[in-house]
């Protein structure tokens, strides 16, 4: 059989290896140089425009971002349900209570009339999920929050260079997430980028992440050790060397896919939205769990599913609701290899994979 295709391939080349030989040899390994460098690098790539906080994880950039905007006890905060646990579970830690909308179904990021119908007078923000890598609806998410007085957070776990009407996400919320864990569109091996929309949130973040304190001793609030470490670090700047290039494959194999696949919905992208195809998700209407069975026994061509399980039907947030679009994408939902590894051969062998097997009713 021919070679398996993966899902996903995090690429580590020789600058990666010697920048971490660097940072070995330097004696200095925690957080030092080399993070303040990459956030500010991180910053000026992506055409920010604000500063970057650098965290050991997604999920503790989430976590610190929350509690820097003042998010806590008492407190709900609308995510959606069809994402990765870690955006409910970072609301929960805070001790707030994550309240799920629903999704729309053309980019399967947060519909804003369920986000509406959703506020209560708890509500303190909306966090909406850039899934896939295609931005969520801003302009109406940012006019609802405006109008109800919310604040607007950003889970850009997989977006690292979105971008809609020319803003990059990350630059709308009180405050965005990177994640650079590393099936992401780049890596640090493990940590997330944290950018801050004032002066205050990006304090606070410093704070948490580092024990509650700027200067050592003068303790200012109960914080975390969430620092990351300059061998991270150093990684991650290399990739930000990469990742542009990493970003147009992406684009390019997306746009091969959707041209020759037929019979599933292949992604559609909003008028003004640059997506970068961290997954590259189809619809299946029919047999979703069969068609990826298959796609692996038979054509050995790896796919994902996520998710295939919303998070309102999650143990740690079970919720008596019913979320329509949420519930038919967890079913219908099949993320295909589209990482920047991929030859051109591999490409064609997953289309004619899907569409084989699409036209015999898998
Ligand atoms: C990966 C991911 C996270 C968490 O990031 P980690 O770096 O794995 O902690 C949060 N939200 C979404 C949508 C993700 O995909």
């Amino acid at each position: 059989m021919n070679d398996f295709i993966p899902p996903a391939k995090p690429i580590i080349g020789d600058e990666e290896r010697e920048a971490v030989d660097r940072v070995l040899r330097s004696g200095m390994i925690a957080q030092g140089p080399e993070v303040k460098a990459f956030e500010e690098e991180f910053s000026e790539h992506f055409g920010l425009g604000r500063a970057c906080v650098a965290v050991n994880s997604g999920t503790s950039g989430l976590h610190l971002g929350l509690l820097s905007s003042g998010i806590g006890p008492g407190d709900e905060v609308i995510v959606p349900s069809f994402t990765f646990a870690a955006t409910a579970n970072s609301v929960a830690l805070t001790g707030a209570t994550p309240v799920f909308a629903d999704i729309a179904l053309d980019d399967f990021t947060l519909d804003p009339a369920s986000v509406e119908a959703s506020i209560t007078d708890k509500t303190k923000a909306i966090m909406p999920v850039h899934l896939y890598g295609h931005p969520a609806k801003m302009a109406e998410l940012q006019a609802i929050a405006d109008k109800h007085g919310l604040m607007l957070f950003e889970d850009a776990a997989q977006a690292h260079g979105a971008s809609l009407n020319g803003t990059p996400v990350g630059a709308f919320g009180t405050f965005a997430m990177f994640s650079l864990y590393p099936t992401k569109n780049m890596t640090s091996g493990e940590g997330g980028m944290v950018s801050a929309a004032n002066d205050e949130v990006e304090r606070n973040l410093r704070l948490y992440r580092n024990q509650g304190m700027l200067q050592q001793y003068h303790n200012e609030v109960v914080g975390l050790n969430n620092r990351m470490t300059d061998i991270h670090a150093a990684i991650g700047r290399v990739q930000l060397t990469k990742v542009g290039a990493w970003t147009k494959q992406r684009q390019d194999n997306a746009a091969f896919l959707s041209s020759n696949l037929e019979g599933v919905v292949v992604p559609s992208v909003a008028d003004g939205a640059v997506h970068v195809y961290h997954q590259y998700t189809i619809r299946v209407e029919g047999d979703r769990d069969g068609l990826s069975k298959a796609l692996k026994d038979e054509y050995n061509v790896g796919s994902g599913m996520f998710y295939p399980v919303p998070n309102h039907r999650l143990k740690p947030f079970a919720r008596d609701i019913h979320l329509p679009n949420t519930e038919q994408a967890a079913q219908e939902a099949l993320s295909l290899p589209v990482h920047p590894s991929l030859s051109q051969g591999d490409l064609e062998r997953v289309v004619e994979a899907v569409n084989a097997l699409v036209k015999a009713g898998a």
